[in-house]
């Protein structure tokens, strides 16, 4: 097969991908785009699935990025079902898991990240992990014959799942390594607050415990901790955050550090490979940053497609913004979480479970915080924008 620059292959079919390849031809670009994706569905949404998908307000069809139209128009190439297990960037040539080889002008690898495994389990259907649609359906068929969860880890995934189980009425126990619900984000003071908005609906939360061992019996599966307590239940979801497939990149000779190191425009190691969305690793400088969010992979792809067609463009790198939902509350962030944060509140009352805070380290913003404010949080963020780019050009 002949293949020229002016051919484009995305590897991945997730929102970083169905992004890029929007932007592409919204700039334009004419040319082929060659998406492979190893998963059976066309792009489809992550959040609602541990939200409205889990509890069942949503369905499959409600999760697509694009309708079948609207996805006819961009003019794709999508083969479902084709994991890439190798790049030859020599050659410009990727391998599929069934031996085949496709050319590539250029590539953009957007493959996103997997959910972290707890070491030493085995896979069982009592265990369940929470990334792609496959997931929540066993998941969501699971919980449709169980009464108890054990949930670990207390980052947005472990404490929204909580959140949707409670919803449906199941009991919930969640335990974490971590000192509090995602402290490293919100600091102490607000970690504090969300326990105290689970316990309120009915979660019984540990943290500060380690999983020292997990053993199934015909009838449930105990989760033993570091303390000596342990928990009985039908079910344990496990949500201790994601890792990334390397290796294939790594042995194509790409430099990855957590991730795919790419510049702020998506720009690799090698001049024909780009990087989108969960996978990348962003080198800022002296650091690598990771930014895995659903707006900052939006952001990401709109940078790369004009970098990968060569276009001037004006768009800031992402800010960190994310969102979370947990029992009815809107919960945004942006900015750097910090454990040790102070919290200045600015508008609402905490103990009324509406506000907007700063998060403050020293007398320096280092983030904003909001649960059921979305409009004083954009004026809170605009003006933490207004600050973080006054004090990087000074
Ligand atoms: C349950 C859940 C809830 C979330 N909720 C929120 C939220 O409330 N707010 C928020 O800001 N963010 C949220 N996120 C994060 C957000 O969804 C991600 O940041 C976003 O999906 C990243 O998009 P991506 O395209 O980079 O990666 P992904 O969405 O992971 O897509 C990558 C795709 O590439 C495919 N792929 C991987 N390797 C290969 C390969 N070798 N060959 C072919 N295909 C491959 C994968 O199967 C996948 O389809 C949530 C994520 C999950 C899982």
């Amino acid at each position: 097969m002949n293949h020229d620059l002016e051919d484009i292959a995305i590897v991945g079919g997730g929102l970083a991908a169905i992004r890029t390849a929007q932007g592409l031809r919204g700039l334009g670009f004419g040319g082929r785009i060659h998406m492979y994706s190893d998963e059976s569905e066309p792009p489809y949404d992550r959040p609602p699935l541990s939200k409205d998908f889990l509890t069942g307000a949503l369905d499959t069809g409600g999760l697509h990025l694009l309708n079948p139209k609207a996805l006819a128009t961009l003019n794709l190439d999508i083969h479902l079902d084709s994991e890439v297990v190798a790049l030859d960037p020599g050659g410009r040539r990727l391998t599929l898991a069934d031996g085949t080889t496709v050319p590539y002008g250029r590539l953009v690898v957007a493959t996103g990240a997997q959910a972290r495994r707890l070491p030493g389990l085995a896979p069982s259907p009592r265990i369940h992990y929470l990334r792609t649609v496959d997931d929540a359906r066993a998941l969501r068929t699971a919980l449709a014959n169980a009464s108890r969860i054990t949930v670990v880890g207390t980052g947005f995934i472990g404490l929204e799942v909580a959140s949707s189980i409670r919803h449906l009425g199941l009991e919930v126990d969640v335990v974490a390594a971590d000192e509090g619900p995602m402290i490293g984000i919100v600091g102490r003071r607000l970690s504090r607050w969300l326990t105290d908005l689970h316990t309120a609906h009915g979660v019984r939360l540990t943290n500060s415990v380690v999983v020292s061992s997990v053993e199934e019996s015909a009838t449930d599966v105990s989760v033993t901790l570091g303390d000596g307590t342990s928990r009985s239940s039908d079910l344990v979801v496990v949500g201790v955050g994601v890792s990334r497939e390397l290796q294939w990149l790594r042995e194509a000779g790409l430099e990855v550090d957590r991730g795919l190191v790419c510049d702020a425009d998506g720009r690799t190691s090698d001049p024909f490979v780009f990087g989108v969305g969960d996978i990348v690793c962003l080198h800022t400088g002296a650091e690598h940053e990771d930014l895995q969010h659903w707006t900052a992979a939006i952001d990401s792809a709109r940078r790369t497609a004009h970098a990968l067609l060569g276009i001037e463009h004006s768009h800031d790198p992402s800010d960190g913004f994310f969102w979370t939902e947990q029992h009815g509350r809107r919960l945004q962030f942006v900015g750097t979480g910090k454990v040790d944060a102070e919290t200045d509140v600015l508008s609402g009352s905490i103990e009324e479970g509406k506000f907007v805070a700063h998060l403050r380290s020293g007398s320096t913003v280092t983030g904003v915080f909001a649960s059921n404010s979305p409009r004083e949080f954009l004026e809170a963020r605009r003006a933490f924008q207004k600050q973080t780019a006054a004090s990087t050009a000074g």
